[in-house]
């Protein structure tokens, strides 16, 4: 077995084309795809001077801000300000490679906690609520991604998604009657064009979670590649679980997954289109109802004594 490119020793099989790679040429074939990803969907044009990165400080993101900054050093005039969330989840997120790597790369970072912004870790509201830890943690992060960008005034947010995850929102949105959520999927995301919205993009949109996992350990990020302690027992990992397993006996699965959704997408984004935005009575974020889900959750907490 050699690469394919080279001859050289390959590190890597890709079963979707049961092609092997070495390390040159497989970090080659990784990045060519993100940056065709970024030219194909027009990721960013000239007005976007500031550019904020979702930066977990697991790998796709730490991969991604790692990518990032090699195209900020290309184009002088692109800035990025890193945007990270503590969820306040025991013995799991830690910033401090994240802080450091920024501190290094002179890349401005913020970091924006549940419990300074909504009062409560996110332990403390699972203990409170009894709800699911992945409801309430996507909804706030999400919320704190859009209004802690806009506040930065960021036109745009790249997050670190990658093929996996995506074919995982799919199914998990066709399992549970989501077509409206599935609309605002895609390499860039989003239904309505609305100033209040910082359009979200994801330039490793066609790199499988395994070539993440290679990329980034191959190019030696400093990253703890530990799971998030509620991922086992979320849905999201039960959809993951069924898929990787699906694919093992039929390896075209979760590409062909993404080709048909991404075919029908731009009908999706058409028929959702239709949904009015309004601003929420509260905090003022785009919502389709008169209070957001955020403002709604936070009362209700303050509700259980
Ligand atoms: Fe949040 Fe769930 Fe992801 Fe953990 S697994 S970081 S709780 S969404
Ligand atoms: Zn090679
Ligand atoms: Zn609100």
């Amino acid at each position: 077995m050699v690469c394919k490119n080279c001859k050289n020793n390959p590190v890597i099989n890709l079963p979707n084309s049961n092609i092997n790679l070495c390390k040159g040429c497989f970090l080659k074939y990784a990045e060519r795809k993100a940056y065709k990803t970024i030219t194909k969907y027009k990721m960013f044009g000239p007005e976007d001077k500031t550019i904020a990165v979702g930066v977990s400080g697991g790998k796709d993101s730490f991969s991604l801000l790692y990518f990032m900054n090699k195209i900020a050093e290309k184009k002088k005039l692109l800035k990025l300000k890193v945007v990270s969330v503590d969820e306040g989840i025991k013995c799991y997120r830690d910033l401090k490679h994240v802080k450091e790597y920024c501190k290094e790369n002179k890349i401005e970072i913020h970091v924006y906690s549940f419990k300074t912004e909504f009062g409560m870790t996110l332990d403390d509201m699972v203990k409170k609520t009894g709800l699911n830890p992945c409801s309430i943690c996507g909804v706030l992060r999400r919320f704190l991604l859009n209004s802690k960008s806009r506040e930065l005034k960021a036109n745009k947010i790249v997050t670190g998604h990658n093929l996996d995850d995506e074919a995982q929102s799919i199914l998990m949105n066709q399992f549970r009657g989501g077509l409206e959520r599935s609309a605002r999927l895609g390499p860039v995301t989003g239904i309505v064009t609305d100033n209040r919205f910082v359009r979200r993009v994801k330039p490793f949109y066609f790199l499988t979670e395994k070539e993440m996992t290679a990329y980034c350990f191959l190019k030696k990020l400093p990253v703890d590649y530990g799971e998030c302690p509620y991922a086992k027992s979320s849905y999201r990992g039960e959809v993951r679980d069924l898929l990787n397993d699906f694919t093992a006996k039929h390896k075209e699965t979760k590409h062909a997954l993404i080709n048909s959704f991404l075919s029908i997408l731009p009908l999706l984004k058409k028929e959702y289109a239709k949904v009015e935005i309004k601003g929420c009575k509260k905090c003022g974020e785009p919502c389709s109802g008169e209070i957001c889900k955020v403002c709604d959750f936070i009362k209700s907490l303050k509700g259980i004594s």
